[in-house]
């Protein structure tokens, strides 16, 4: 498969490149040149299918042409090894949980997906490849532990002193070996910063194979998908397709539904669940995309103004938004709300949604308050513990923490403390 840009639709590269670069030299996303179209024999079969082969059939036609099939079959092995289960709520309303992987939310999928490609491609070239990544939080434990001990490739995370929850910088730091986590004396945006000026250093990009491991890199947008055919593989109604309600920040799990829906995945409506954070929202009802700043919320994960993945969903439907329409609905859920509906869950049901999720629960409860007697699931994006700081007061009890967390308590931090000047980091980056 090829990618253009969808900044200029000449410039092409193969799964490889795009892994490799991240992001097209015009600015834009990487976007595959045509949506495969998988064989309904795919969607029969599937009860009979283990995770690892959906994974195989749904990923092999984009990286086929760089990624021999025994070795697609282990990467993928790999990266799906824990549980994805579809778990009834209500009647009408499932969970679909993401939160089962290492770091305990999705983003450990694209995450792993993604090292394994790295790992894979530094294998065949014997070069070192750093990935430089900057994290406002959840990202980097994801990316920390998915690259840890990947041989040929070592990566560089900076993340704001500070300003990280406790689970979180513990994540980063306690890794070591070829995972290095930077503190800088600043906030996210110094963290963005520097990163920008680093891929667009002359010296360094000279001295290093530098990438970067973010969100819209198609390594880590891809793989996603396959959650979603592992849903519908679970879901028991199949006469009566699921309403899939994302928690939606920056578009980049919710696009990737999307595209399992175009290559022929049974849905039968998308809700992007989106928190005060109503860019997308906004545009649906009005027809105008106007960026905003980004409004902090308890779903923090989702605290986007201008999501980047968004210009992959217009793409994806020829930039007719009248045919998005068909397909996706938007609702924007206040703090107050995610509140009431983690409480009223919790109570009624017995069952914890993170703030994330909860977001996703009430988006559906919203759309099927329009459209009733349909039935669908959310993606709970991460695991309530996560935020207990939000969730505990809520419900007023504790939530369990998971050992493999409680491990990594017990290992001791690194982290290396720089400010916010580039050349200070350059001359730290170039030793070591
Ligand atoms: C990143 C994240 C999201 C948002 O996903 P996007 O792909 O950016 O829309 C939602 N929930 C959690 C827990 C996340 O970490």
């Amino acid at each position: 498969m090829k990618f253009y840009s969808t900044k200029n639709r000449i410039e092409r590269v193969g799964f490889r490149e795009a892994t490799l670069k991240g992001q097209p030299e015009s600015g834009g996303l990487f976007f595959p040149v045509t949506i495969p179209t998988h064989p309904d024999q795919l969607f029969r079969s599937m009860e009979h299918l283990s995770k690892e082969e959906i994974a195989f059939d749904v990923l092999r036609p984009y990286t086929s042409d760089d990624i021999p099939a025994p070795d697609l079959g282990k990467i993928v092995t790999d990266t799906f090894h824990f549980d994805f289960p579809l778990v009834p709520v209500t009647k009408s309303i499932a969970s679909m949980e993401l939160f089962h992987g290492p770091t305990l939310a999705f983003k450990d999928v694209g995450a792993r997906f993604m090292s394994r490609c790295l790992g894979y491609f530094a294998e065949k070239s014997n070069k070192l490849t750093t990935v430089l990544v900057a994290t406002s939080g959840d990202t980097g434990g994801a990316v920390a532990d998915a690259f840890h001990g990947v041989d040929g490739v070592q990566v560089m995370i900076l993340f704001p002193e500070g300003k990280v929850s406790s689970i979180q910088e513990t994540q980063l730091t306690t890794y070591g070996e070829n995972v290095k986590a930077i503190a800088i004396e600043g906030n996210f945006d110094d963290c963005q910063q520097i990163v920008k000026r680093a891929f667009a250093d002359k010296d360094l990009q000279q001295k290093l194979r530098l990438t970067s491991a973010n969100s819209i890199n198609v390594a880590r947008w891809l793989p996603q998908q396959v959650y979603y055919f592992l849903a519908w593989q679970q879901w028991k109604d199949k006469d009566q397709l699921p309403v899939v309600s994302v928690p939606s920040g920056n578009f980049g799990n919710i696009c990737a539904g999307l595209l399992g829906y175009k290559s022929g995945l049974p849905v039968k409506h998308f809700i992007a669940a989106c928190n005060a954070n109503d860019v997308v929202p906004e545009f649906l009802k009005s027809g105008k995309y106007e960026a905003k700043k980004a409004k902090a919320t308890l779903s923090n994960a989702m605290d986007v103004g201008d999501p980047s993945n968004f210009a992959r969903v217009v793409e994806l439907f020829g930039k007719d938004t009248d045919q998005l329409k068909k397909i996706l609905s938007a609702f924007s859920v206040s703090d107050h709300e995610t509140k009431d509906v983690i409480s009223e869950v919790y109570k009624s049901y017995h069952y914890l949604t993170d703030p994330h999720g909860a977001v996703g629960y009430h988006a559906l409860e919203k759309y099927t308050a329009l459209h009733p007697g349909t039935k669908g699931y959310f993606l709970e994006t991460a695991h309530p513990v996560k935020f207990y700081d939000v969730v505990e007061p809520v419900i007023g009890e504790s939530v369990p923490v998971p050992d493999s967390i409680k491990e990594l308590f017990m290992k001791e931090k690194k982290k290396v403390v720089l400010k916010t000047e580039f050349e200070e980091f350059k001359e730290f980056f170039l030793n070591h």
